[in-house]
């Protein structure tokens, strides 16, 4: 296994790309997909941003440095990768308050209808944030339906307003049929919300092709922000006139600067802006997205799929295919970048392997959850990592105290 993973290393045409990011040593990183590891440019830009700007420019840079477009400019960065032509993604707030937001800006568009479809292992936020909403407007007005993920196309009807679905399942990594699933959806009036979080930055994603209707995503994950990194919201050109978010702030205003007491929205996606942006971390975040002019999605996608492919094998070549249950779909193709496996054991076996230097992660109530990135981890990696888990799992060194209790964060 290990030469082949060394060809596949040097057939590899995204490997340059690693030395972008800052990596400890001997660690092997396969939890990008729960935060991105530290770009180069990333690192440099808050330096410069803190010290030079902040520091020296002071109050100036709003302008000199054009603090301002920020969120713009960030959007439009996110833009390519996620398949929107211009002037529709905007960079703010985080993912559930982004939510919060379009669903309810969009729910107005849909008088007469109340129903909002979502999966019953949606990431909890996203049904929280439908729940609150449903809080607010009262029943009769926002009704939360579960569904599981199987048998969505089920329950969409004429009494559905919208549908908020997250591409990739952020447990088992199913990838959803954006295409076919709108479509859908569109069919029977609906709209349709599109949770990008485990897709952005992960494989391609053609939100305008596959005429999506909103979208939200984070960028401390795949996009490799920083964490709490700002989220982005997509508001498709054709519902910018109708679509109004209710958290009207003054960056959202048509001329902020004028101090108007009435507020009037500004046309297009940027009024999704409600308050100040986090300049410092919009700064860091602006540095990190410059890695994706220079790479094909098409070239990450299949080297995600050989990862997963790859990992597959070397499980099986240490015979821990059967002490670890696959819990993702068996075809690459219905995954996004992760693998997730059942053990009883699962939350220890982690812990036990970031102290042998592989750091993934652990999500409750019993899976061990593996990132592909393939920006910066290489196949011989992989390998690596795998035999470090075949000595932890047949020494059984997760059964050592330490590993057993858990931290406040998994
Ligand atoms: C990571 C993640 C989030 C995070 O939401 P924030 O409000 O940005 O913290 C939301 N939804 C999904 C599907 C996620 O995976």
């Amino acid at each position: 296994m290990l030469s082949t993973a060394q060809t596949l290393d040097k057939q590899d045409s995204l490997a340059g790309l690693r030395q972008q990011f800052l990596l400890p040593q001997n660690t092997v990183y396969l939890d990008g997909n729960s935060l991105g590891p530290l770009p180069v440019a990333a690192k440099e830009r808050a330096v410069e941003v803190v010290n030079q700007q902040w520091g020296q420019d002071l109050i100036t840079s709003w302008n000199q440095h054009a603090w301002i477009d920020l969120p713009q400019q960030c959007g439009e960065l996110i833009a390519p990768v996620i398949g929107a032509a211009p002037g529709q993604v905007i960079c703010c707030d985080s993912i559930s308050v982004n939510l919060f937001k379009v669903l309810s800006g969009a729910l107005k568009m849909q008088q007469g209808r109340q129903k909002v479809v979502t999966t019953k292992d949606n990431f909890p936020t996203d049904i929280y944030v439908i729940e609150g909403l449903k809080q607010q407007l009262g029943a009769a007005s926002c009704e939360l339906v579960l569904s599981d993920e199987s048998d969505i196309e089920a329950q969409l009807d004429e009494s559905v307003a919208m549908l908020l679905l997250t591409q990739v399942n952020f447990r088992s990594g199913r990838l959803l049929d954006m295409q076919r699933i709108t479509e859908a959806a569109h069919a029977r009036g609906i709209l349709v919300i599109w949770d990008l979080a485990h897709s952005a930055g992960a494989l391609p994603v053609k939100l305008d092709e596959c005429k999506a209707d909103f979208a939200v995503g984070c960028t401390y994950k795949y996009l490799n922000g920083g964490p709490g990194a700002p989220a982005f919201i997509y508001v498709a050109h054709r519902h910018q006139t109708a679509f109004k978010q209710p958290l009207s702030g003054w960056m959202g205003h048509a001329a902020p600067f004028s101090f108007d007491s009435d507020y009037a929205p500004v046309q297009g996606v940027k009024q999704n802006l409600s308050g100040t942006p986090a300049v410092i971390a919009m700064s860091v975040l602006e540095a990190a997205l410059s890695i994706w002019s220079q790479v094909d999605m098409l070239q990450v996608r299949q080297k995600s799929l050989a990862m997963g492919e790859f990992f597959l094998e070397c499980l099986k070549a240490c015979e821990l295919d059967k002490e670890l249950v696959c819990v993702s779909p068996d075809s690459a193709l219905e995954r996004g970048s992760q693998l997730a496996f059942q053990h009883e054991q699962a939350y220890a076996i982690c812990q036990a392997w970031i102290d042998a230097g592989v750091i993934a992660d652990f999500r409750a109530p019993d899976l061990l959850r593996i990132g592909f990135t393939p920006l910066y981890v290489s196949f011989e990696e992989l390998w690596i990592a795998v035999n470090k888990l075949k000595l932890i799992i047949e020494n059984k060194d997760y059964l050592s105290e330490a590993y057993q209790s858990l931290q406040t964060v998994t």
